[in-house]
């Protein structure tokens, strides 16, 4: 079927109809890989029921079940790029909890040592800045361009406060965003549109009650020039928030001049540009914004960004800033400040701070990236020999340490082609739980690889072997 005439109305039709493969049996094996699993986890299982008792599915926060295993894995320890669970188990971490320890996990490093000297000697939090935060804003400028910068919590926190100081200097309520893209938690970027004739579907915030999508969000398919400016000409949009390329639902490119299109369709109509790097920064330091020159307005990251301590960023041009500052210091209602409106207690404070000056000093250099390129380099080259040995439509993208493997053979520029490349209904699955049955962990919700400077030769061409098994099992061979 021709992607054009496809309806995505529902999470059925994002299944990959593949010739070869079977999905009833694929389904079937994924049921023997989830046997595998009770058998090889039984105190993981034990400890789940206890758990329960105080817990919502014995766990402290619902992305902890995101594994969509029968239950949750407990760790005992994590150290580089191995993990423990409570069973003895040990894996190769190629999740590394989703981008925040891709640095590795408890280092033997200058970072960790830093930490634990603000841990032990100088205090957590205080309700005032260190001198840490000026050395901050100046290293991140060096990297990212961008003269401003604020600290959040996390990246969810940095969309939410983003979008906050956006409607403040622009005094419009709006926000634009791309289908199938995810910005974190906040209720205005919780919107997906799987067929467009039926207006906005939220993915989750639309189930919320008092929640009022429309009212707040406007949502454009990625890669359409014309339903951008559609959704700017009525200038009621104050932030337009973009990834360099969409990377949650499978990645999709942009087409060529899309970024310019953007900035010039921004500026026209007076809309705010972001620029969400939380996933692109494993492109090197600088992450895309530097590598493409980008020029927006507003630049959000977080995760890894202070070596796996909670924090987030905010960077934003000089305009923005000296606008929102202004309004602040004038006792605007719409800026905000203080702990109840923008910062809260636990933000900033000389820890994360402190964690996030030495992250940016030692991890964000050439030298690390350069480590977990050449595990990443090995990775590819070896599962792309891989698909074209056994002749499958598959393929890997990548940026920097961080790769995506799509189960369909063209490069996306359509997201909804990305994200039915995912595999979801039985090939994703069965690809992510064998191995993790063997040893080896991915991002359990698409198929990311993420690595590290600790992983070695034989960490990456275990995944290849692995690999080459999945999809020998795959097509029955
Ligand atoms: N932006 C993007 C592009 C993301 O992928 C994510 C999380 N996967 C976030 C923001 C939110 O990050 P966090 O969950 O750390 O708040």
């Amino acid at each position: 079927m021709a992607e054009s005439d496809r309806v995505y109305d529902d999470f059925a039709s994002i299944v990959p109809d593949i010739e070869g493969i079977d999905l009833e049996r694929v389904w079937q094996m994924v049921e023997a890989e989830f046997d595998l699993y009770k058998e090889r986890t039984p105190k993981s299982f034990a400890i789940r029921q206890r758990a329960g008792e105080h817990m919502i599915n014995g766990v402290p926060t619902t992305w902890h079940s995101d594994w969509r295993l029968p239950y949750t894995f407990y760790v005992e320890r994590a150290k580089d790029a191995a993990l423990w669970d409570i069973d003895g188990n040990e894996y190769v971490d190629f999740n590394l909890g989703d981008t925040p320890a891709i640095f590795g996990h408890s280092p033997d490093n200058e970072v960790t040592r830093g930490i634990a000297d603000q841990l032990l000697n100088r205090g957590v939090t205080t309700m005032a800045p260190s001198e840490d935060a000026v050395a901050v804003g100046e290293l991140l400028t060096a990297q990212y361009g961008l003269p401003y910068w604020y600290v959040t919590l996390s990246a969810s926190d940095s969309g939410r406060n983003a979008i906050n100081i956006a409607r403040s200097v622009t005094g419009r309520p709006k926000i634009l965003m791309f289908n199938l893209a995810y910005h974190g938690t906040g209720d205005e970027t919780l919107c997906w549109r799987p067929n467009p004739d039926r207006g906005i579907t939220h993915r989750w915030a639309h189930f919320r009650p008092g929640l009022d999508a429309d009212a707040n969000t406007k949502v454009a398919e990625f890669n359409d020039l014309e339903q951008v400016e559609e959704a700017l000409k009525d200038r009621d949009v104050a932030i337009l928030m973009t990834e360099p390329h969409l990377t949650d639902g499978g990645f999709t490119y942009p087409i060529e001049a899309w970024h310019e299109g953007l900035r010039e369709l921004c500026d026209r109509y007076g809309t705010l540009l972001l620029v969400d790097e939380t996933h692109t920064q494993t492109a090197g330091p600088g992450g895309l914004t530097r590598e493409w020159g980008l020029r927006p307005d507003f630049f959000m990251s977080g995760k890894c960004i202070a070596a796996g301590l909670p924090v987030g960023v905010i960077g934003m041009s000089e305009d923005v800033a000296k606008r929102y500052e202004s309004l602040l210091n004038e006792g605007d209602p719409s800026a905000m400040g203080g702990c109840m409106g923008q910062g809260t207690t636990n933000t900033a404070n000389s820890l994360c701070v402190k964690a996030l000056r030495l992250s940016l000093e030692h991890n964000f250099t050439d030298e690390t990236f350069g480590k977990m390129n050449g595990a990443m380099d090995l990775i590819e080259r070896g599962m792309n020999d891989v698909i074209a040995k056994h002749d499958v439509p598959f393929r890997t993208d990548r940026i920097g340490a961080r790769m995506n493997v799509a189960f369909l053979p063209e490069k996306a520029y359509d997201a909804k082609y990305a994200l039915r490349g995912i595999g979801f209904g039985g090939i994703h699955e069965y690809w992510t739980y064998y191995c993790l049955n063997r040893g080896v962990l991915f991002i359990p919700f698409f198929n990311m690889i993420i690595t590290s400077p600790y992983h070695t030769t034989e960490h990456c061409e275990r995944v290849v072997e692995l690999w080459d098994e999945v999809i020998t099992n795959l097509y029955d061979r």
